[in-house]
């Protein structure tokens, strides 16, 4: 997930922008000691890691928060506070799995849009303002670009999602409803990277943007420093807890919540770090039903991340899609949460370490990073046992749903063809369909001669209509 902020001073503009975040500790690179203003997690000059060094709070006794920003002794500080009241995350005990009964699950999907991501947005978006940028342009496939979507729509910032094709229909309209842009470019995340590049230069040709900069959110701080609230929480709320199973991409959020638990023994809420076990994605052809825990791993965050299992006595794990999303369904249905098959990655883990070691299900936690519903296409096909699910009508599948009327011999004509699909579109809209199949030679019109049309396929109209069919159940 990448997420690139411009500002709106046009070219060759001498404005300065007065930086308006100060750091509580500054991030210093653990590799060449230099230290840095910019929220960025790898050093520019050797490609360590800047690392921040544990901030002491106040005492346990003394915190008592209500949002978020209530644990802005361990951020920068900003001059803006974005807040759509996320973080505080509710806590419950596994009741009806017989093996985890007493496991803590913390419900990180509780947050705004539905993620964890919500407690980075937070702090991306209150430092884009601090910085007075009016746009902010994220690349991402996932619950990222959602959550920048909604905080940006907060901060009165504008905002562009640019997001491969292959991204599930909900993601998209989530980020439209919060008033992003959203642009359809490249057929995987690599491909979209280097064309969101294209789209940056095309902007500064036009002189509408310069002083932009490229923090990936797996490669910013402020990441880091939100999300690692997870830790702070778990911290002061649960002190007792000793082990934490968490779901792993790139390994951003367990690193985080490392931090936010070094923060807190350093303010003496706790004695000693939890065990971390590191839940990813085992490789096969199910990868894609964990679709959010299926990414191209940076080799420098795997270093990072085993050290700090090791450091904490914890393990790394790995769970196919198959089971994850075996386990949500069983975790919607037995204890009434709906949860997308990443973050039931946690359960499958906590299962197989309870067999190892046993784990002290009082004791333990696990974090569940996301919403079920952002996997609705996952669970249906699935539950309806399918290749693939098709929601609503894209164009693609309103020119099939005319193709099937038309094969099915329901109608033949625009008139028609609208009553059967049940006047979800408007009737212009079918007309617009059928002009365009026609241009492609998909159907053609049987009665040219002044008449009302009559559609038929094409044989090549038949021929992709046979094919939709083994691939879309309908
Ligand atoms: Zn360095």
């Amino acid at each position: 997930m990448y997420i690139i902020i411009v500002s709106n001073y046009p070219r060759g503009s001498k404005k300065k922008v007065k930086y308006s975040v100060r750091w509580k500790n500054p991030p210093v690179c653990s590799q060449c000691n230099t230290s840095h203003d910019l929220p960025e997690l790898w050093c520019e000059k050797c490609n360590g890691i800047n690392t921040i060094q544990a901030i002491q709070g106040r005492m346990r006794s003394k915190m008592n928060p209500s949002t978020l920003w209530d644990f802005s002794d361990f951020f920068p500080s900003f001059s803006h506070h974005i807040s759509l009241q996320e973080g505080l995350t509710p806590v419950v005990s596994v009741k009806s799995i017989p093996a985890l009964t007493g496991l803590k699950l913390k419900l990180e999907f509780r947050n705004p849009t539905g993620s964890f991501r919500d407690r980075a947005a937070a702090l991306i978006l209150s430092e884009a303002l601090a910085r007075k940028k009016t746009n902010i342009i994220s690349v991402s496939t996932g619950s990222f670009s959602i959550s920048i979507a909604a905080y940006a729509a907060s901060a009165g910032i504008k905002s562009t999602s640019i997001v491969p094709q292959n991204i599930e229909l909900s993601r998209i309209e989530q980020m439209k409803l919060y008033g992003s842009e959203v642009i359809i470019k490249g057929d995987n995340l690599e491909k979209t990277l280097a064309e969101s590049q294209n789209y940056i230069q095309e902007l500064q040709a036009k002189s509408l943007y310069s002083n932009f900069y490229t923090p990936t959110p797996e490669k910013n701080l402020l990441t880091i420093e939100g999300q690692k609230t997870i830790g702070l929480e778990i911290a002061l709320e649960y002190p007792e807890i000793e082990n934490i199973i968490i779901p792993r991409g790139s390994g951003s959020l367990l690193y985080s919540i490392y931090r936010g638990l070094q923060d807190a023994k350093k303010s003496g809420w706790i004695e000693t770090i939890p065990h971390l076990f590191g839940v990813a994605l085992k490789k096969t052809d199910d990868s894609h039903l964990a679709e959010s825990l299926d990414i191209q791993r940076d080799p420098r965050w795997s270093d990072m991340i085993k050290e700090v299992v090791k450091e904490t006595g914890g393990k790394e794990m790995n769970i196919t899609g198959e089971r994850m999303v075996k386990e949500a369904l069983a975790v919607a249905k037995y204890e009434g949460l709906l949860i997308e098959p990443a973050s039931a990655s946690v359960i499958v883990a906590s299962q197989i370490l309870h067999e190892e070691i046993p784990l002290n299900m009082e004791k333990s936690m696990a974090i569940l990073t996301g919403s079920g519903l952002n996997s609705m296409n996952v669970f249906a096909t699935q539950l309806r046992e399918k290749k693939k699910v098709v929601w609503g009508l894209s164009p693609a599948t309103a020119k099939f749903e005319i193709l099937r009327i038309i094969a099915e011999g329901k109608a033949h004509h625009g008139y028609g063809i609208w009553q059967s699909t049940g006047k979800k579109n408007t009737i212009q809209s079918i007309y617009q369909h059928l002009k365009n199949l026609e241009e492609d030679k998909l159907i053609r019109n049987d009665n040219q001669k002044g008449k009302r049309a009559f559609f038929s396929l094409t044989g090549r109209g038949m021929e992709i209509y046979v094919k939709m069919r083994e691939i879309i159940d309908l």
